[in-house]
């Protein structure tokens, strides 16, 4: 059949990425054929709920018509054209005003990448290239998080927190320094409030900008929430307290907002949850709800200054790839911000946040479940091999490997990342369309209790 030679020619030719390639040989491909509203179908035509969005990105859902439209005009009246030397076009000009015009008020201006790990990589040169400009080279470092996910990329990849992107590849390989993770259920301690975590990360981040200097110190760098780390909202008081101390110490603030972006957690962007204001932000995923690859980074004005300054007087930023800008990615990504807009999909994921949030609350009582938690419309279940103490299971990722075979089965894709199962699913989702993926969820949860003891 057409669907055992597929997976034969990828087991054949592919290398996946992120991938136990041993296993995907033994067990194959889900080869997914198409998409419908919040549904993906494989190709034997099994229907599933898409969970996570794809990855963490298909805002409009897997069937929108209208971005398949724009891009089709926009191919035929202009399919490529470059933003080098002072040349532009339409979609890209209107987009970064539109962007400009949406992000919260230090950000006027918008440079384009094709992906997050190349805008996270871009920001780390404007902010070496700002520093060189303002004749201060030592300000080089980051401060980044453990488990904050900023992309792979040899810049990007060394920002990212998380071992598995480090351990094989000399990262990191730029100057970083990466701070304790905030989760409380984890790296909160025995008898520790969570106002005491806080109270102790920020302590911990004025302690290190002492250490190394705060004048070797360019730029924090975080997602408001963590998300491929884990979906870890933080402690209460946190990025109020990560601002006060940056601004103190002339360190640049910058959000990376590639999945907590346009609305995802309740607010248009994550740091308006969590109230802070950052000077750079980088953005992709739902920008085009991923139909087209495009990531955006926004920059506050003075820092735009800084650069334009700098390029007439001692050299151009030479910095930007052949897709900067690309005019089908960002006609896409005006319709897919426009849909966003007429159907008010921020405010969407505002009001179901209630009944999403209590649906994953109720598996808190699951013997396998340690900790439920989310924000906005994403979320995730920690498993754990003993609930009172909080043990992990003794290899690590069995267990969630074991759940997404179920959930496939159940007709449901979440994303386990280790032995945390993560939810962020389209945001058309509607009221009943989140009690059918929490219905899946629950039926996985039952199966898998018997399953993991197996
Ligand atoms: N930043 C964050 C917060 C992300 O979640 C991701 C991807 O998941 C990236 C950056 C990297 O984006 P990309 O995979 O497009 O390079």
């Amino acid at each position: 059949t057409l669907s055992n030679s597929l997976a034969a020619a990828d087991i054949a030719h592919t290398l996946h990425p992120n991938t136990n390639l041993r296993l995907h040989e033994k067990n194959g491909p889900l080869v997914i054929a198409r998409g419908d509203g919040i549904h993906v179908y494989d190709d034997r035509g099994k229907e599933y709920i898409e969970g996570l969005a794809g990855l963490w990105s298909v805002g409009v859902g897997f069937s929108e018509k209208r971005l398949a439209d724009v891009a089709y005009k926009q191919m035929l009246k202009l399919p490529y054209y470059h933003t080098f030397s002072s040349k532009g076009h339409e979609p890209s000009i209107r987009l970064a005003e539109k962007l400009a015009e949406m992000t919260p008020e230090p950000l006027t201006r918008a440079f384009f990448t094709s992906s997050g790990s190349e805008a996270n990589d871009t920001i780390v040169k404007m902010v070496w290239y700002m520093n060189n400009a303002l004749g201060r080279p030592k300000k080089k470092k980051f401060l980044s998080r453990i488990k904050g996910y900023h992309g792979i990329t040899i810049a990007a990849g060394s920002l990212t927190g998380l071992p598995v992107n480090h351990k094989d590849f000399d990262l990191p390989a730029i100057p970083v320094h990466h701070l304790t993770c905030p989760h409380f259920y984890r790296f909160g301690t025995e008898g520790e409030s969570e106002a005491d975590f806080t109270a102790r990360l920020l302590a911990e981040l004025e302690a290190v900008i002492l250490s190394e200097g705060a004048d070797t110190i360019a730029a924090l760098i975080g997602e408001p929430l963590i998300a491929a780390g884990g979906v870890l909202p933080p402690p209460v008081g946190y990025w109020e307290g990560v601002e006060r101390i940056c601004r103190a110490n002339d360190i640049l603030l910058v959000a990376d907002e590639v999945i907590c972006g346009f609305g995802r957690l309740g607010t248009p962007f994550g740091c308006q949850k969590y109230g802070f204001t950052p000077d750079i932000m980088t953005l992709s995923k739902q920008i085009t709800s991923s139909y087209m690859p495009l990531a955006a980074i926004m920059l506050s004005e003075p820092i735009y200054q800084v650069i334009a300054d700098n390029s007439e007087k001692l050299g151009i930023f030479g910095h930007g790839f052949t897709a900067s800008g690309h005019p089908v990615a960002t006609a896409v990504a005006l319709e897919n911000l426009a849909i966003m807009e007429e159907r008010d999909l921020f405010g969407n994921a505002a009001r179901l946040e209630g009944v999403f949030q209590a649906g994953l609350r109720s598996f808190a009582d699951h013997p396998l479940v340690g900790e439920a938690r989310g924000t906005g419309l994403i979320g995730a279940v920690e498993l754990v091999a003993d609930k009172p103490t909080r043990r992990p299971f003794a290899k690590v990722g069995r267990a969630g490997q074991i759940a997404s075979a179920i959930g496939h089965e159940e007709g449901l894709i979440f994303r386990a990342i280790g032995d945390q199962l993560a939810l962020c699913p389209p945001m058309i989702i509607t009221e009943d369309e989140v009690g059918e993926l929490m219905a899946r969820m629950d039926r996985t949860l039952e199966r898998l209790t018997g399953a993991v003891a197996a």
